[in-house]
């Protein structure tokens, strides 16, 4: 291992571009292995590594959070969350202050356990926060037509999914980002397959290389971009072979297509974006949170000064933030992408911290 390793750095400076380049990773699980391992630090100060949009708890905006919150507030209801939400900022409150407040809010790690609450509690009204890309999805799939098959009434899901092709679609037209490559996801990619990139190679020239998590896996894949990037193409290539096809998961896409049709969706620094997000389709609908528990609104506002929306669409880095480990750390988190296990300022502040 230590070997390949050694001979992919290698590779990497003595191929390295004659220009500066930017490869984004989409995922957060590549932000952290890339900070944890020290990968930036390994690889030519050219080959520029930019963190974006996947982490879905930080694209998650803070008007779901805050009407999350109202929910929780106006109704009798338990709200069972992921941790990762627990503690994200929304405009006044977070879902850990209004439990201390004494809201119903649970910590939860699987919507099966939730739903399997609902069922044992039929006097109560439970909620699940659905979260999560493609890698997600399937799941609150089984779980809603589950319910919907058991006929349980009390159990809905506040859904916040998200497509993420779409969402690179929308960093490749925005002109204040460049981006020259992308290392895409290994578990949303385990879901749609190596397909649904196609059209980044093709329209926009812009290689695509589905990367493993591990160090030498993501050391590869970018070995991978450079090689295309030096021969002049653009192509969609798979390094996470041991578990990603290029048909992907066709069962698991149907069933996400058996619930859900897409739908625009509200990104955090990204905006409303057509296409990249689902609804429940109208069979399903008497599970939708938002329809069942409406509330009356308040006007949502992010953090001050805080720049996750710029840490997300890859124009900045965490500690170009003001907020950056003086006052925002993570344990008095500012934004999201402190909170979040996957979120890049939580990677930068945990490893990288003294190097920038
Ligand atoms: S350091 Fe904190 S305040 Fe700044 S962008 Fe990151 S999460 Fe937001």
């Amino acid at each position: 291992m230590k070997k390949k390793i050694k001979e992919l750095v290698e590779f990497l400076n003595k191929n390295k571009p004659v220009r500066s380049i930017n490869i984004m990773e989409v995922c957060g699980t590549h932000t952290m292995a890339i900070s944890r391992y020290g990968l930036r630090q390994l690889i030519p100060e050219n080959i520029n590594l930019i963190s974006g949009p996947g982490c879905p708890v930080c694209v998650t905006p803070t008007s779901d959070i805050d009407w999350i919150i109202e929910i929780a507030r106006q109704y009798d209801v338990s709200v069972f969350t992921f941790g990762d939400m627990f503690r994200v900022p929304g405009t006044e409150s977070s879902l850990y202050n209004e439990r201390s407040r004494g809201r119903d809010i649970k910590i939860c790690y699987s919507p099966a356990d939730v739903l399997n609450f609902a069922k044992n509690n039929p006097d109560k009204k439970v909620i699940f926060i659905a979260i999560g890309f493609e890698t997600t999805v399937p799941l609150t799939s089984v779980i809603v037509k589950r319910a919907y098959k058991e006929n349980i009434d009390n159990f809905f899901i506040y859904n916040t999914h998200k497509l993420v092709p779409e969402a690179l679609e929308l960093l490749l037209v925005d002109r204040e980002v460049k981006i020259n490559a992308f290392l895409c996801p290994g578990h949303v990619s385990v879901i749609i397959g190596s397909k649904p990139y196609n059209f980044i190679a093709e329209d926009y020239h812009i290689p695509c290389v589905i990367s493993g998590f591990e160090p030498m896996d993501i050391l590869e894949s970018i070995a991978t971009i450079i090689r295309q990037i030096n021969k002049g193409i653009a192509e969609v290539e798979i390094q996470y072979r041991r578990v990603v096809r290029e048909e992907g998961n066709p069962t698991a896409v149907k069933l996400m297509y058996e619930v859900f049709d897409k739908s625009d969706s509200l990104w955090r620094g990204l905006g409303n974006i057509s296409g990249s997000g689902l609804k429940l389709k109208n069979k399903f609908l008497k599970f939708d949170a938002k329809t069942f528990f409406p509330v009356k609104r308040i006007k949502s506002r992010e953090p001050a000064g805080c720049e996750c929306g710029d840490v997300l669409k890859g124009i900045k880095k965490p500690a170009e933030c003001r907020l950056f480990s003086k006052i925002c750390k993570p344990e008095n988190p500012v934004g999201p992408c402190m909170v979040s296990s996957e979120g890049s300022c939580a990677a930068y502040y945990k490893y990288e911290k003294l190097k920038v």
